[in-house]
């Protein structure tokens, strides 16, 4: 095989919770990951010059090291000593630091795709193994679906899928950075701790509302301290019909969970038309896991 396309999904969590800190500095976290139909496209190619070539439709985004998909490509190119090179091009549509893992998904989906196209023979389990050297959720990116990830995101339990859904995502024109959001999580007492095991349970009994009515993130607040703006979004969202809205991950990005696609579509044009978010997606939850 020459040439590979695959889709790199995003993700959303439907509950974070922090459960403390290590002397490295990693946090140790309790989270419910849902999988969802926002996707950067990826296509690689196999080049005789030996190398790694990164493309990408942002000019913003690094091309080099420093970028997760050239550093997962690197990976597998020592580690099985490949002399050819490889061509990767990134069309990207997942809001970039934004809390939904675009990058760990990229680095997930080339992973995937060099064991494809070099015929690797790896299991998914040792592609995580490897995965987890690039960053605490390109495990879980390798495996999609709705997940419990514990550990430093790494540790993963498989759940019932997420019930049948749409999710609207938007993301407002500013940058968070995941560390600093951990950093003052740090300094603050943590006062009220998400109710995963609702999720779970919501998801266990296949009920959307229960799920919808757990969902809480803890870092929700110092985000929203630093962004008046995501409480905005998750207002207007609520008061146009969303069962619930929350941050994902360490944001900005906001999503709403909503039964109905008129009703969301509608939401979505509304958040557009004030002015709070340009990123705006209307799209499914993604429960298939990767084989
Ligand atoms: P998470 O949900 O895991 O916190 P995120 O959505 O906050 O992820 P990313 O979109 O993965 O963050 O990007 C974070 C940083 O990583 C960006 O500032 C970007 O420069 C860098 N980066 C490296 N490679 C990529 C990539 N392939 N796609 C997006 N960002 C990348």
């Amino acid at each position: 095989m020459d040439k590979i396309e695959l889709k790199a999904l995003g993700k959303i969590n439907l509950g974070l919770d922090v459960l403390g800190k290590r002397p490295n500095g990693y946090h140790d976290v309790r989270m419910v990951m849902q999988t969802i139909y926002l996707y950067d496209q990826i296509i690689m190619e196999k080049k005789k010059e030996p190398g790694i070539e990164i493309s990408t439709n942002l000019f913003y985004l690094p091309v080099n090291e420093n970028n997760l998909a050239y550093r997962a490509a690197r990976l597998l190119m020592d580690e099985f000593d490949i002399q050819t090179g490889v061509k990767i091009s990134l069309t990207k549509h997942i809001p970039v630091a934004a809390g939904m893992a675009g990058g760990s998904s990229n680095a997930a989906a080339v992973l995937y795709g060099m064991n494809r196209m070099y015929g690797l023979g790896l299991s998914m389990e040792e592609l995580m193994e490897r995965g987890v050297t690039l960053g605490a959720d390109v495990p879980y990116c390798i495996m999609r679906g709705t997940v419990l990830a514990e550990g430093i995101g790494e540790i993963l339990t498989p759940l019932p899928a997420m019930p049948k859904c749409q999710i609207v995502v938007a993301k407002p024109p500013v940058s968070v950075s995941t560390k600093m959001v951990y950093e003052k999580l740090d300094s603050h007492q943590i006062e009220e701790h998400p109710d995963i095991d609702g999720i779970i349970g919501g998801l266990e009994s296949e009920d959307l509302k229960k799920v919808a009515d757990c969902m809480g993130n803890v870092l929700e607040k110092v985000t929203v301290e630093a962004y008046p703006v995501i409480e905005k979004i998750k207002q207007c969202m609520k008061e146009g019909g969303a069962l619930n809205a929350m941050m994902s991950g360490s944001g900005p990005t906001v999503f709403g969970i909503f039964e109905d696609r008129k009703q969301a579509k509608k939401a979505a044009a509304r958040i557009k038309e004030a002015g709070l978010a340009k990123q705006v997606y209307v799209t499914n939850v993604h429960n298939a896991r990767r084989k």
